[in-house]
């Protein structure tokens, strides 16, 4: 494992959630719901809800999409596991298709400003840099950030293949 973050260190981390299963929007507000009551997570912040077509197999519903800002002060590691135990309460069952459908999927795309490369997990996600669906609702709570490795997101914004995307639903 590469970093040593304990209990006692709270940092900013961003996680894409997708769903296009069931019902999405629900299953998004949960979703943000558990994250905040995940032991060691608070000031959770979740930007507008996108619709978005979907990446890969495109035989498969429009997907909504939105990044839910936490301050975290669990291990990335932990972090991920609990993430994918929420996946799984929420009915997702893995079916081995990449990117196929699914009720939801939760990805760390930045762990404060760590860089991680692990059997199991890659902060920054790899994908953030390609995918509008990712950078535009993290710049919408985070309009200053900067992705470890790659530069200002709204550089990125600027260089990346645009997707079909709307709001689907405005941040409150
Ligand atoms: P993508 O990661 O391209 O968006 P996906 O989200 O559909 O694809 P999953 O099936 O959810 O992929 O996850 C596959 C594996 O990715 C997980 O078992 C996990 O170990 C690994 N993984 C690596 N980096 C991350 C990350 N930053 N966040 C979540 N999972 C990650
Ligand atoms: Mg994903
Ligand atoms: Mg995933």
């Amino acid at each position: 494992m590469t970093n040593k973050v304990t209990s006692s260190e709270l940092l900013r981390v961003y996680v894409g959630v997708g769903c296009n299963l069931g019902e999405r929007e629900r299953n998004i507000v949960i979703a943000s719901e558990a994250i905040n009551a995940l032991p060691g997570c608070s000031n959770c912040v979740i930007s507008s809800v996108y619709e978005t077509e979907p990446l890969g197999p495109a035989d498969q519903p429009h997907y909504l999409n939105a990044v839910i800002g936490f301050d975290c002060a669990l291990e990335a590691h932990v972090l991920l596991k609990q993430l994918q135990q929420i996946e799984t309460d929420q009915l997702r069952v893995r079916t081995g298709e990449r990117w196929g459908p699914r009720t939801l999927d939760l990805d760390i795309l930045l762990y404060g400003a760590e860089q991680i490369s692990t059997e199991y997990l890659s902060v920054p996600h790899p994908g953030i840099a390609v995918r509008s669906f990712v950078l535009v609702p993290l710049l919408e709570i985070a309009p200053d950030i900067t992705i470890p490795g790659l530069g200002a997101a709204e550089d990125l914004l600027a260089e990346c293949p645009k997707f079909g995307i709307s709001v689907h639903t405005a941040k409150a």
